[in-house]
């Protein structure tokens, strides 16, 4: 071809990156060991497994088959290495993780061609994505290395960290694993996936390089069912951080279930891709090409619905045919290239199925005219049109270079028809008016909303799920509380229910503190429960008359309202003695209230002032009836008169609390390097079920339903089992506090059978339980249904009187989650 010719074709010459030197380093290392205590071991089965290149099919590289033992043994190494790299001060760890990053980047061309070759995805991404940010993710947790003492007191690391990584990104998940686990002082067992453990083995090597002690990184390769599960299921390790798909991640959370083990797991996702009738449509295609054919759409984030706005269709639909016309397949090492290889030939298969399922069901494939290569594993890009929402390939995490289109016609359709997904990872919204995407952006349910752009990623912006694409973040200050615990959790041993409820009841010491149901006074001034009152009769003489019998209901959407089952319970004091009783609730009444829950939604929409207003009035509210509540806690659990009332007044003072943070527990603006900016908002997530703690019957109540609230959430509670009459005093208290109605509703009766029904249910976001451990367990078990967020007690108790255990951040941590809405700017 003459010069005169390629300036008529413009045809891209062959642009190589060489293998050479991988495949000199990979000739010189192979058959690789396991990475533990700081040394290649060889593996305890003697087994190896290929690596294969995914371009060619052919095999790389033996590397290890781990087993159980060498996962012992990588976490003995792991518990030893703590016990000093979790002391070490933050300097040091810092200048550890300041020369991982620096060796990353002195051996990057390196690492970027063992990753194409291995993963199989083009070089220019390799070379000018995964491995920049491999490097920035290692210097920005240095920096929280640095920090941590200053930023995160009252704050200890977790212990051993097992971690589980895909094969999308081999070492940027690595580094996003790794990274802040060593910042905040923890040692890890890291098993990468096994399509893809080269580049993980060579990491392996810069560890050893800048001399970081042993144990600290322990790499092991092998399958999921010999090293991921038994590392899972490992008693010694403390957390478990896992990328991949959301079976797999439900399965990590039934294996961790009541384990107490930190978990996080960021999982699968069908992002949309919305496309406004006024967005710049060239721009537009450059973005389509960006969402779903890096990295062959094998992207947990990939924009994989294409929503246009329907008098633009058309014009799109034939711009983005035009240019997949234009995308080159082939080669990953190839410089010129646009889409690599399929990881492996068995995601090859699944990616075929699902296209022709696609296919069957009626939807329009659209694929370029030109063929992919023969060898290896390939597919072309693949443009569905005519698809109905409901369909599989609409629903379904493809996880390939397949892309399927709708179109809305409102934005409300828009948002709509995003949400209509059990994901919740990522979005993108595309509109030359910032006005509509700023709005659309708060009401898409994802993690990271990207304006204008997509898939853009950097360390200083959390990234993480909202419903079944998981709970955790990982980068931004957010992801460091995966790896962090409380330092007073330590130091706690005694079981919840061993607690101040079962506390030697003190008999008051005066009268006046004498427990007595019938000086039980409600607001209006009447004695509550059974209250026996006296008439003078005509003659004079005082006659007995019988009580008003006063049985709390449920409160449900405002109302107050008797139990479906129409039962009730006895509630006792220390002494056996009845004092009072409950409606016994059932799956009935737990299902109504998370009806009203969600009916009341339009509360995190409402504004932070209103919130703060609404609870310090109730703070009012209750603080008028001091005595009364203060009584009532005497005369459920024996505390003395003087506990009691300092409880009321903790009670009243954490209300203060959470109306001073609802408007200061904001978001922050992060400035990652691109024109631009991201707006880390910190949004409810949405009704939230709660069982509350039997000690502490008025705080532990209050303690958790007022940060909720505070942030947006409406709440369906279970109050304390033992001493719920604490919890049911609260009706008219709420009820006179202008809160509208459905943000608190309140359901008493069975802890376990009601938590279960609230843990079962799929239209509850989070899932809190404080009280015993099997209880625990089964909340978390039954959390994965929807893959509820859980937090839960492990049966451990709290001190709610300190503030240190019973208030703050942590609190709204819980009650929050945090979207990133990525704002370039510029013309
Ligand atoms: P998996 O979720 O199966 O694998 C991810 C990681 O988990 C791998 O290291 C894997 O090991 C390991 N693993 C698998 N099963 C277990 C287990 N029971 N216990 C512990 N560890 C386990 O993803 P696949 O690679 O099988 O991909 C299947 C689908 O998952 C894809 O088609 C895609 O839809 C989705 N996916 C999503 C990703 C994301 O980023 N959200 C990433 C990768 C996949 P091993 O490699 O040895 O099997």
């Amino acid at each position: 071809m003459n010069v005169m010719e390629i300036f008529e074709t413009m045809d891209y010459g062959p642009a190589p990156e060489s293998p050479a030197p991988v495949q000199a380093w990979l000739k010189q290392r192979q058959p690789f060991g396991l990475f533990i205590n700081g040394q290649w071991v060889k593996p305890a089965s003697g087994q190896y497994l290929d690596s294969i290149n995914p371009s060619t099919g052919k095999p790389l590289a033996q590397v290890a088959a781990a087993n159980s033992a060498d996962v012992d043994a990588a976490v003995a190494a792991a518990r030893a290495a703590f016990e000093s790299w979790g002391k070490t001060p933050g300097h040091v760890r810092a200048r550890y993780m300041y020369a991982i990053a620096r060796h990353i980047q002195k051996h990057s061309r390196l690492l970027a061609v063992l990753e194409s070759l291995d993963n199989g995805k083009p070089i220019r991404e390799t070379r000018d994505i995964d491995i920049p940010l491999v490097a920035r993710h290692f210097y920005y947790h240095a920096g929280w290395a640095q920090l941590m003492a200053s930023e995160l007191p009252g704050y200890e690391p977790v212990g051993v960290v097992g971690q589980i990584i895909p094969w999308n990104f081999p070492l940027l998940m690595l580094a996003w694993k790794i990274a802040p686990a060593l910042a905040m002082g923890n040692t890890v067992v890291l098993k990468p996936a096994r399509y893809t453990p080269l580049t993980a083995l060579k990491f392996a090597e810069i560890v050893q390089e800048i001399g970081l002690p042993p144990g600290v990184v322990n790499i092991l390769t092998g399958e999921a069912s010999q090293v991921g599960e038994a590392l899972v299921r490992h008693p010694d390790v403390n957390k478990i951080a896992f990328t991949g798909s959301t079976d797999v991640g439900r399965s990590l959370r039934r294996a961790t279930a009541g384990s107490g083990k930190k978990l996080s797991l960021e999982l699968g996702g069908k992002s949309p891709f919305i496309v406004f009738d006024d967005a710049d449509l060239d721009s537009v295609v450059e973005g389509v090409v960006d969402a779903i054919w890096f990295n062959q759409g094998q992207v947990c984030c990939a924009g994989s619905r294409l929503l246009v706005q329907e008098d633009v269709a058309d014009r799109l639909i034939t711009k983005l045919r035009a240019r997949m016309e234009k995308l080159r397949i082939g080669d990953p090492l190839d410089k010129a290239v646009d889409i690599g290889a399929i990881v492996s030939s068995a995601q090859l298969k699944e990616i075929q199925r699902l296209v022709a399922q696609g296919v069957d069901e009626g939807a329009v494939m659209w694929q370029p005219s030109w063929a992919c290569p023969t060898e290896g594993y390939f597919f072309p890009p693949t443009l569905f049109t005519n698809v109905s929402p409901a369909t599989t390939i609409a629903q379904v995490e493809i996880f390939g270079p397949v892309l399927v289109s709708m179109t809305f016609r409102t934005p409300a359709e828009a948002v709509a028809l995003a949400n209509n997904t059990r994901y919740g990872l990522a979005a993108s919204v595309w509109s030359e008016n910032i006005n509509l995407a700023l709005d659309v952006a708060p009401k898409l349910k994802a993690g990271t909303v990207w304006i204008n752009c997509t898939n853009l990623f950097d360390a200083s912006s959390g990234f993480g799920g909202y419903r079944e694409s998981g709970f955790g973040r990982e980068g931004g200050k957010e992801g460091l509380y995966e790896y962090v615990r409380p330092a007073w959790e330590t130091a706690r041993s005694s079981p919840a229910h061993d607690l101040p409820i079962a506390m030697e009841y003190t008999p008051a010491s005066n009268g006046s503190e004498a427990v007595d149901a019938t000086s039980v006074t409600n607001a209006a001034g009447e004695s509550a429960e059974h209250h026996a009152g006296e008439s003078e009769s005509a003659n004079g003489s005082r006659l007995a008359l019988p009580g008003i019998d006063r049985t709390p209901k449920m409160f449900i959407g405002g109302k107050q309202v008797r139990p479906d089952s129409g039962y009730s319970q006895d509630v006792y004091d220390p002494r056996g003695s009845v004092v009072g009783q409950v409606g016994e609730g059932n799956r009935k009444d737990t299902r109504n209230a998370v009806e009203a829950a969600h009916a009341a939604g339009g509360w995190a929409a409402g504004t932070t002032h209103n919130r703060a207003q609404i609870l310090y009035y109730i703070a009012e509210n209750l603080s008028v009836r001091e005595d009364e509540f203060a009584q009532r806690i005497v005369q459920q659990t024996g505390y003395s008169r003087a506990e009691a009332t300092a409880e009321v007044q903790a009670s009243i003072s954490r209300l203060f609390s959470y109306a001073a943070w609802s408007d200061k527990f904001e978001g922050v603006v992060h400035r990652p390097p691109l024109r631009g900016v991201v707006l880390a908002m910190k949004e409810a997530i949405g009704v939230i079920g709660m069982a509350c703690p039997d000690e502490c019957p008025l705080l532990g109540f209050v303690s958790l339903v007022a940060p909720a609230i505070a942030m947006g959430n409406t709440v369906v509670v279970i109050p304390s089992q033992q001493a719920p009459l604490s919890a049911t005093d609260c009706y008219q208290v709420l009820e006179t506090s202008d809160l509208p109605d459905g943000v608190v509703n309140i359901v008493t009766g069975d802890r376990d059978t009601l938590s279960q029904v609230l843990a079962d249910h799929d239209d509850v976001e989070a899932m809190w339980y404080f009280g015993p451990a099997e209880g625990c367990k089964r909340v978390e078990l039954a959390s994965t249904g929807n893959m509820k967020r859980t937090w839960v007690s492990y049966g451990h108790a709290r001190n709610w009187l300190d503030p240190v255990q019973g208030e703050g951040e942590e609190f709204l941590r819980e009650s929050t989650q945090v979207k990133n809405i990525w704002v370039p700017y510029g013309e």
